[in-house]
Parts: structure tokens; C-alpha cells; sequence
């Protein structure tokens, strides 16, 4: 920004808890002698090496380029620098939120602070992506040492050196020396669980003595970078934009992130102005990262003899033009055609596996709509026997457990249990909904279709990584209007038997409902919602079916089980630890069901009036509940 002067105008303020006066890191990266990076930074560098080592194989020249190293702290002094040339304020508190209104509002515990930008580099939490299943650590623990007998090779950067117990991990150590006799030697672990500092000390201990002898501790560093190559989602607000690794600067398999958030930044000041660029990779390098985190995460032991035949086969030159994703497809075939192809094979498996199961749902709902029921053509308004068990399974497995689990939202109290408080609000939100039908069950079905619109849509607009109350409460307004229209003789009949009264007939009311679909449909491809596109064409194939399968199948399949897994992911439950906080509720509601559907021996058509009263007053609070989930964990106000 300062480069291509877009700073001196503004005023601007840096929040961090951390004052940066400590040398925490380095940053390293390679160049050649005319790339930017390298000329930008170059009054930052402190080292550079021309040779790169692995094991103790022999050097290897990587010219034209060379692997240069800045203190993490000499750049913060410079950036201290520039703040006070620029006028730059920095406040010493932690950013507790940051939110979308008129300006972006920006609060501390002390104060709100409202401003047109925000660059946010706040540490992202991959835990709480979903489906998150191949995300491991790259932790670190390093000395600076001064050798007392033997010398460095000073113009060598010792890569990986994997002559170290590996503990189910992947693990190595790599030496920056500084001079022949002082350097960081740096152990690395590429594994789920972070390397404990003592038993890292212990590890580079021998390996120094056994390798360079006697020698002095000058400085300690740690540290742990996130190997994910799935992000957050990223702001869609054009003025709040992530940067560092909450921007997907990081490279997943590798943990360099420098040269990364420079290309980002040139992206963000292009032409000469702001703007929220997104950083993203090719998707063919994504995909390598993702078998590599497959192979790291599964079978953590394949690692070391990998990287060691990669930089048999491959010279170190050509792994560097690899990992800066700047390689050819045929130069990368031939290299993986090197590699050890069976654990590549297997992690190709899983991936595609993992790739698969986020749409199992969508194409068990699409199949069933194609082939799976003749309900509709038999004209029934209710399911045949097989739909039935579909239903009832599917209720009790998530349908009704979905709803049972709104104490854990913390929509209502601030506690994650169910308290005599939590049952009185929840009592207290259904006993307006029932007044409403029993004095107006026009007014009590239409209010009931508006909040069961807008929760429909803000599940799946959530899900979909947009943050557009407008747009979701369209989505879950025209999927409704959809199904009804397309099942207009159904939608009529149970008008009438919920004493609401008819719509008289409308003319095409089949094909003016397809409008509907069509303007989602639009959006969906734009923003290449692969997902939204799925449920679409099941709502278009599920004309097949009888309305209340085809919005049964809808919800329980697709709505109650996305509820569910959002649920399960904030709060890093079992399915089983779920399903024992719903079983109150789940016995609650059957018991009900017997009572009230079984036990008075009408069953539901005869009691449909009863039914969907008894459904519209227990959704209400659920619908609040979620919808102040989704708000209190939506990453971009977190
Ligand atoms: C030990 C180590 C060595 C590394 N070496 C290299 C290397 O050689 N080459 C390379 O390319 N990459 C390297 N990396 C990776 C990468 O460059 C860094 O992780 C990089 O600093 C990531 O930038 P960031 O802005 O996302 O995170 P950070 O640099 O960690 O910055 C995040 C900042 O946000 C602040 N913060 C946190 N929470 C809040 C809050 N609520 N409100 C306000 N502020 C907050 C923190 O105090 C911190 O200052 C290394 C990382 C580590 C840990």
C-alpha cells in the first residue's frame, strides 16, 4: 500500500494485543535476482543461500535463485517505521468482533471503532470448517546455537534432514546457518499433535551433538502453522477484506506463507486502488496439497521416505519451481510418475471419497425423486408404505434430534443445558403462535410459512457461504411457493382441512411456479453453487412425488441434516454425544405423537389442523434459536 501510495490519505489505525518487540520468526522465501519480492524486501534481508542440502546427500545449486531470510523482526521495525512516518496509530487491544452495518464496526473491550476498511488477519479456526478431516499442524521448535568445535557449510540451507525418531509424525530438522559457526536448527513436525517442547529439545540435542558436537543456545523459537487446504470462508463485504493465513496465504502442504501475502497484497493495491482480491491457488495444486494432507494425516509414517525419494528423483531447482506452484502438468506427471505411487493411489481414493460424501444426500434426494416413488402419480396426497418408513426413519434419526438440540444454540439463555429458564422462554414463544391459529388460522398459516421461509433459506444461504438475509429469505420463500404450486390440488386439500379454506383454481399454476426456480437457478450457476444447483433439479424432479414426501424428503434429508452437521461442527460433538442430548426430547416427541395421533386413535389426516399447529408452535422458538446460531457463528462477525 505504501509502495503504490495508498496510505497517505488515510487514516489508519492497527489493532494488536501483540506489541511485536520480540524476533518470533523468520521469514524466509526464494527469488531470483529480478522478482519483486526480492526487490521490495531486500533492505530486510539478512541472509541468503545459492545451495540447499537434504540428509547428508550433497549440496545442491538452485541457480538462479537463492533462498533469502528476514528476522520477523526487523520487518515489524520497519512496519513500526512506517507507521510513524505515515501517522499510523497502533492500539494494543484485541479485536473482539468485527461487523457488517452501515460502516464496519470494530469493538474492543473498551470501545466500538467504525471505519470504511478492514484488513483482518485475525487467526482463522479450522476446526470449525466443515468437513475439515485432513487438517494437521506444522509445529516447530528451533535453537540458535553457536557451534564450539565443528563449522556450518555456510553457503547451504540444510532443507530437511529427516535423521530423527519420527513419532508418528513427519519429521525433520533444518539448519539456517548464519555464519560457519552460529545457525537455527529448527525441528519440524508435520502431524495432528503439536511437538512438545521438551521432547523437541531433546531430539535436537542428539542430533547436534551427533552431528556438529558441543554448542550454545543463543535463542529459542516455536511456533505451529495450520496445514488446511480448506479456509474459512472467506468476506464476501467488498471493503473487509482477509489477508495472512485467515486469507489462505498459508501453502497447506508446506506452511510458506511470505511469498504468498506479498502476491496478495499486489492483488489487493492493483491498478492503484483497494480492493478485496481474493488469494486462491490452481485447483491442480489445491488437489496435490490435499493428497499430500491425506497421505500426512492417515499414514503419517510415508512421509519421510516420500520427501527423501522426491528429492532423489528431483532436483532441489525444480521441487522449489513445484511448491511456488509454477511447474508444468507434464513436469509434475513426470515427477509423481517417481514417486511412490501406491500411497498416491490410496490418498486419490480418499479424496474422492471425501470429495462424494458432502453429496450423498443431494443424490440420494435426486435418485429418490427420479425413481424412488409413485405416490404422486397415484395421486395420493400421503406417503405409499415404503415413503413411510423412509419418513419415520429419517424423522427419528435427524428430522426431530435436529430440533432437540436448540438448548445447546445458546439462542435463548447463556447456558448449554436445558434450565427451568430455557423451558419457560420456549414455552412462552410458542403461546402466541397458538393464539394466532386458534383466532386467525389464516393469519396463523401465513406467519407460519414466513418464519419457516426464512429459516429454510438462512440454513442453506449460510451454507453456501453468502450472508444475505434478503436473499435467504427469497430462497426459502420461493422453494415453498415452488412445491405448492406444483402441487396445487394437494396445497388446496389441506387448506380445507385445516380450516383455512381453499385458493380457487389458477390457471397454469404448474408452469408459473417453474419462475420460482428459475432466478435461484440463475444465482446458483453464477456462483457455481454446485449444491444449490442438486437442489433445484431435485425440487424440479419432485413433481414425481406427493407434497408432503416431496417436502418431507427435503426436510429431513437436506434441511434437518445440514442443521445438524452445523451443530455438530461449532460444537465439536460426537454424533453419539448429539444424540444423547436429543433423547429427552426425541422420547418427548414420540411420547406426544402417541398420545395425541395414536392413543385418540384418529391418526394424522384426521388430525392434520392439530398436526401442523402442534409443528408451527414447537418451530417457532427453534427458528429462533438457529437463527441466533448462525448469527453469534457466522465467521465473518465472529
Ligand atoms: C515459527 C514460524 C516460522 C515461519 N517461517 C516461515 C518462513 O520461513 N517462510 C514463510 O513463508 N512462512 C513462514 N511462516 C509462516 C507464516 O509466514 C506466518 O505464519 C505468518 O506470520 C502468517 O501471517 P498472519 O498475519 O496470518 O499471522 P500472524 O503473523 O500470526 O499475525 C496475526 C496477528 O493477529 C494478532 N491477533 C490475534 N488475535 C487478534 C485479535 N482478536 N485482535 C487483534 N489482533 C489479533 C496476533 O497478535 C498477530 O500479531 C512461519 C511461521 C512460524 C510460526
Amino acid at each position: 500500500m505504501e509502495k503504490k501510495q495508498l496510505i497517505q490519505d488515510k487514516t489508519i489505525l492497527v489493532i494488536d494485543p501483540n506489541t511485536k518487540l520480540e524476533n518470533d520468526k523468520t521469514f524466509c522465501f526464494w527469488a531470483s535476482e529480478n522478482d519483486d519480492i526480492l526487490n521490495d524486501y531486500k533492505y530486510l534481508i539478512s541472509h541468503e543461500w545459492s545451495n540447499i542440502q537434504i540428509n547428508d546427500n550433497s549440496e545442491e545449486s538452485i541457480n538462479p535463485l537463492k533462498y533469502y531470510h528476514i528476522n520477523s523482526i526487523d520487518l515489524y521495525d520497519s512496519c513500526r517505521n512506517l507507521a510513524q512516518k505515515r501517522n499510523i496509530t497502533i492500539l494494543e487491544k484485541k479485536v473482539l468482533s468485527v461487523e457488517q452495518k452501515d460502516q464496519l464496526h470494530i469493538k474492543t473491550d473498551e470501545s466500538t471503532i467504525l471505519c470504511d476498511w478492514v484488513f483482518d488477519s485475525r487467526p482463522p479456526d479450522f476446526k470449525i470448517i466443515k468437513n475439515n478431516k485432513f487438517y494437521i499442524s506444522q509445529s516447530f521448535f528451533g535453537l540458535k546455537i553457536r557451534l564450539i568445535d565443528a563449522h556450518f557449510k555456510q553457503d547451504v540451507y540444510h532443507m530437511m534432514d529427516f535423521r530423527v525418531a519420527q513419532q508418528r509424525a513427519t519429521q525433520f530438522v533444518y539448519i539456517l546457518p548464519y555464519d560457519n559457526q552460529t545457525g537455527l536448527v529448527e525441528l519440524t513436525r508435520f502431524g495432528e499433535i503439536i511437538i512438545d517442547k521438551a521432547e523437541a529439545l531433546n531430539i535436537l540435542d542428539e542430533f547436534i551433538n551427533n552431528h556438529y558436537g558441543n554448542y550454545k543456545v543463543l535463542e529459542r523459537e516455536s511456533g505451529a502453522i495450520p496445514m488446511s487446504s480448506l479456509s474459512p470462508k472467506t468476506i464476501k463485504n467488498n471493503r473487509w477484506v482477509d489477508i495472512g493465513t485467515r486469507g489462505g496465504n498459508v501453502k497447506p502442504s508446506t506452511g510458506y506463507a511470505f511469498a504468498n501475502m506479498y502476491k496478495h497484497a499486489q492483488k489487493i493495491c492493483s491498478n492503484g486502488q483497494l480492493k478485496n482480491a481474493v488469494f486462491s491457488s490452481n485447483s491442480r495444486f489445491i488437489f496435490y496439497d490435499q493428497l499430500l494432507l491425506i497421505i500426512l494425516t492417515i499414514w503419517p509414517h510415508k512421509g519421510k521416505p516420500i520427501f527423501e525419494r522426491l528429492f532423489k528423483v528431483k532436483s532441489s531447482k525444480f521441487i522449489l519451481k513445484f511448491l511456488a506452484e509454477k511447474s508444468s502438468f507434464g513436469e509434475e506427471l513426470s515427477m509423481f510418475t517417481n514417486l511412490q505411487i501406491g500411497p498416491f493411489l490410496k490418498a486419490t481414493v480418499v479424496w474422492l471419497f471425501w470429495q462424494v460424501k458432502n453429496y450423498v444426500p443431494l443424490i440420494f434426494l435426486i435418485l429418490y425423486a427420479a425413481f424412488g416413488s409413485n405416490s404422486f402419480t397415484k395421486n395420493q396426497t400421503f406417503f405409499n408404505s415404503f415413503d413411510t418408513c423412509i419418513v419415520v426413519v429419517g424423522l427419528l434419526l435427524v428430522g426431530i434430534p435436529h430440533g432437540a438440540l436448540d438448548h445447546l444454540t445458546e439462542g435463548l439463555v447463556k447456558e448449554k443445558k436445558v434450565t427451568f429458564k430455557f423451558i419457560v422462554y420456549y414455552l412462552a414463544l410458542m403461546v402466541p403462535i397458538f393464539l394466532i391459529w386458534t383466532y386467525a388460522p389464516l393469519m396463523g398459516l401465513i406467519f407460519f410459512l414466513v418464519y419457516s421461509a426464512w429459516h429454510f433459506g438462512q440454513t442453506d444461504i449460510e451454507n453456501w457461504g453468502f450472508s444475505n438475509p434478503i436473499l435467504a429469505f427469497l430462497w426459502g420463500m420461493s422453494l415453498l411457493c415452488f412445491l405448492f404450486g406444483t402441487h396445487f390440488k394437494e396445497f388446496n386439500y389441506i387448506l380445507k382441512l385445516i380450516n383455512v379454506g381453499g385458493i380457487p383454481d389458477l390457471v397454469n399454476v404448474q408452469y408459473w411456479s417453474y419462475l420460482f426456480l428459475i432466478w435461484p437457478l440463475f444465482i446458483a450457476v453464477y456462483k457455481q453453487k454446485w449444491y444449490w444447483i442438486g437442489l433445484i433439479i431435485y425440487f424440479f424432479l419432485a413433481q414425481n412425488l406427493g407434497l408432503l414426501l416431496s417436502f418431507g424428503l427435503y426436510f429431513l434429508v437436506h434441511h434437518s441434516y445440514t442443521g445438524w452437521l452445523d451443530l455438530k461442527n461449532r460444537l465439536q460433538f460426537s454424533h453419539r454425544k448429539m444424540f444423547i442430548h436429543a433423547l429427552p426430547f426425541n422420547f418427548g416427541a414420540i411420547f406426544l405423537y402417541w398420545v395425541l395421533f395414536v392413543e385418540m386413535g384418529q391418526g394424522i389426516e384426521a388430525n392434520e389442523a392439530m398436526f401442523l399447529v402442534f409443528l408451527s408452535c414447537v418451530s417457532f422458538p427453534h427458528v429462533i434459536c438457529m437463527g441466533n446460531f448462525y448469527q453469534k457463528n457466522r465467521l465473518r462477525v465472529s
